[in-house]
């Protein structure tokens, strides 16, 4: 049959020396190889006794975040659930009774809200969709474990602890900030505002 690249190659089919048939030379060849292997820079690391560098925008889990007075700042929206291509996000939204000021900063908020691990792809979208600056990913690695439904993380292990706020100012610079809400960028317009400079306004 007509070959189809120029790549084949004929075998020779001489019969094999005396040495060659010890098989010895090819042993001793292979095992060469093996030992020089040894003296390279390993590209693997021991983890977890050693953990790499990450950069500060490393998507990792979530976290919903408090404001400055340690009030929830989500407000059960669902625009990230929308937002999230992998659907991975729920929630059900309760209202804040009177005396609730402290605990949720908007009237309305998040009585349960679950994201599924094994569902997300980490993609960042609903840290994008957010108009609140409630939930943001981090760089801290979602665990390990043995059961699917562990991976269904509740507001238990999404919001931030009250003493122990999540810091995110490598990921939420000034600059950053700036872009998000600088209402000239044509991603931070409202359809409406974009109408209007369609239609020659301001
Ligand atoms: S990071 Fe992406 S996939 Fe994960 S919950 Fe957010 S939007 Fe969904
Ligand atoms: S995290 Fe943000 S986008 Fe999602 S429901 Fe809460 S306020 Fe809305």
């Amino acid at each position: 049959m007509q070959a189809l690249t120029n790549r084949s190659k004929v075998v020779s089919k001489k019969e094999m020396t005396f040495v060659e048939k010890l098989y010895l030379p090819a042993i001793f060849g292979g095992l060469m190889i093996t030992v020089s292997h040894f003296f390279r820079k390993k590209p693997t690391i021991k983890y977890p006794e050693q953990k790499r560098e990450i950069a500060g925008v490393f998507r990792g889990q979530h976290v919903l975040k408090r404001d400055e007075i340690g009030a929830e700042r989500c407000t059960a929206c669902g625009l990230c659930a929308v937002a999230c291509p992998a659907e991975a996000i729920t929630m059900t939204a309760a209202e804040r009774q009177p005396g609730e000021e402290g605990l949720y900063r908007e009237e309305k908020y998040a009585a349960k809200y679950e994201i599924n691990m094994l569902r997300c792809i980490f993609c960042g979208d609903c840290e994008e969709a957010c108009p609140k600056e409630a939930i943001f990913l981090t760089d801290r690695i979602v665990q390990a474990d043995y059961k699917r439904n562990i991976f269904v993380y509740g507001k238990d292990l999404l919001v931030e602890p009250k003493d122990n706020p999540i810091d995110l100012s490598k990921r939420q610079t000034p600059e950053v900030k700036e872009f998000k809400h600088h209402t000239e960028y044509q991603h931070n317009q409202t359809f409406d505002k974009k109408q209007k400079i369609k239609a020659g306004g301001h």
